[in-house]
């Protein structure tokens, strides 16, 4: 099984967790200190500053569109 790094909206903290894709998908994954589900995926620990430059390797001008690139995957735009 793969491991997540997550976010609880509820507690306000990042844990790392063991769990199916499947789990994942049905937002079945409880968070470790309150038990709620209200957890989004954490793609990248760096501030929005810093992703900035991140190179999308989807995208040949990612160094230029940064974080209004339309080829960001859905959910890497919650920076903005
Ligand atoms: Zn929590």
């Amino acid at each position: 099984m793969p491991f997540y790094d997550l976010y609880c909206a509820v507690c306000d903290k990042e844990f790392n967790i063991m769990a199916t894709m499947a789990d994942k998908t049905d937002q079945r994954i409880p968070c470790p200190e309150c038990g709620s589900t209200k957890v989004e995926t954490v793609y990248n620990a760096a501030p929005a500053y810093v992703k900035r430059n991140t190179n999308n390797p989807e995208c040949p001008k990612s160094n230029v569109c940064a974080d209004m690139c339309p080829h960001m995957p859905e959910g890497q735009t919650r920076f903005l």
